[in-house]
């Protein structure tokens, strides 16, 4: 059977290419083991990174300048959005598209077939995501919802390194992540950034227990959980792939929906999304990765107090720049300029890739 597009996989990434290409009054066909599964992360995005055609009910939240902790306190003058993960997904509407509960068993080119053996041709657009592998370091997190009333105080942490979640100096670092779900509700969330293998669930909950029993916040067992996992490295630009399965998962961060919700329109136009300077941007930011995972424990607030001290301009750059190689460079060399020599050592060793020992080291760690 033939449309103009076959979208593979209905995350956000190729429900927001079908969604538009629908719009652009394309014939779209969209396969997914689950198409009807609704979605329950907690997506967030910098204000600024979201595309204009968003419908406004899909942002629950917005604050104008979350805060970051690292050595020092950082306000960030960028506003954030939490999203209304429900309300994202529906106004991503797939009115018009033909929805096949399917498995896609391969992608050849323009022809895709299926596990109960349709065969489906047109232009393809592989957003099937990405599996977990020992080998791909992963983002891990636990979080409770808290009702504001409980809350004195309920600031936006984009990132809070603080020392007080009961972790030894020597252990794998982990952070709190503080947002509003809406106007009753707060996610407290502890989160290892990025490991190989990733702090497990148990600890980023025993960890997060600590802290809020630190900061008087009280708990009764009974908040609901969110808990996270998956993989911030993998995926390939290029042939028709498209979300985390096409390589737009920030390896530092781990963000890729609001990327994914730009691009779909230069998806969608069949224009060119990996750029030479994209590319490169990207293994930039691969090299990036590299040296957080080789960065030791005590380091890593000293390297994210050195960039949340960046003007605004260079971490949007550094976060945001999809295709931005001169924005990336420049804050990678403040980056670089700012740390002490010592921290200057390691990431030198583990961009040239030479840190085999060092990341070893810290990814072997048990957790
Ligand atoms: C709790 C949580 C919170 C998160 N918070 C954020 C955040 O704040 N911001 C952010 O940017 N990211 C966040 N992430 C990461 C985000 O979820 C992923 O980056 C994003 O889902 C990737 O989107 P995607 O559409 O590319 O892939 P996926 O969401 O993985 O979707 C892939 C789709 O393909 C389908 N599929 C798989 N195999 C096949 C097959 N063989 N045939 C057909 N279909 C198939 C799957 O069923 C799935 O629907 C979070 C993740 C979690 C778990």
């Amino acid at each position: 059977m033939r449309a103009d597009l076959i979208i593979c996989g209905l995350g956000p990434a190729g429900r927001a290419v079908a969604h538009r290409a629908l719009a652009d009054g394309q014939s779209v066909t969209v396969i997914d083991p689950h198409p009807d599964r609704v979605w329950t992360p907690t997506y967030a995005a910098w204000a600024d990174e979201l595309p204009d055609w968003l419908d406004p009910a899909a942002v629950a939240a917005t604050v104008a300048a979350p805060t970051a902790w690292a050595v020092r306190e950082h306000r960030l003058d960028r506003a954030y959005q939490v999203l209304d993960t429900a309300a994202l997904q529906r106004s991503l509407a797939l009115d018009g598209a033909r929805v096949l509960a399917d498995r896609v068993v391969t992608v050849d080119g323009g022809t895709v077939r299926t596990a109960t053996g349709s065969v489906h041709s047109g232009r393809v657009i592989d957003a099937r995501g990405l599996s977990r592998s020992p080998r791909r370091a992963e983002q891990t997190a636990y979080g409770v919802i808290l009702g504001r009333d409980l809350l004195a105080d309920h600031p936006t942490l984009f990132m809070d390194w603080r020392p007080d979640n009961g972790a030894a100096p020597e252990e794998p670092p982990s952070f709190l992540y503080v947002v509003p779900l809406g106007p009753d509700t707060v996610l407290y969330e502890e989160t290892c950034l990025a490991g190989r293998p990733a702090l497990s669930p148990a600890m980023l909950r025993c960890r997060l227990e600590h802290r809020l029993r630190e900061r008087d916040i009280p708990l009764s067992g009974t908040e609901p959980v969110e808990r996270v996992r998956f993989p911030v490295q993998g995926g390939k630009p290029g042939r028709g792939r498209f979300g985390a399965a096409g390589g737009l998962t920030h390896p530092a961060t781990g963000y890729s929906v609001a990327t994914s919700l730009r691009a779909a329109d230069t998806v969608v136009a069949g224009a060119r999304m990996w750029t030479p300077d994209a590319r490169a941007v990207a293994a930039l930011r691969r090299a990036g990765l590299r040296s957080l995972l080789a960065l030791p424990p005590r380091d890593v607030a000293i390297f994210f107090d050195a960039f949340f001290a960046l003007p605004v301009p260079l971490q949007r750059a550094y976060l945001s720049g999809h295709d931005d190689l001169r924005g990336t460079v420049a804050a990678m060399r403040a980056l670089f300029t700012a740390l002490p020599p010592r921290l200057r050592g390691t990431l030198v060793t583990a961009v040239l890739g030479l840190g085999g020992a060092v990341g070893r080291g810290r990814s072997e760690r048990s957790t």
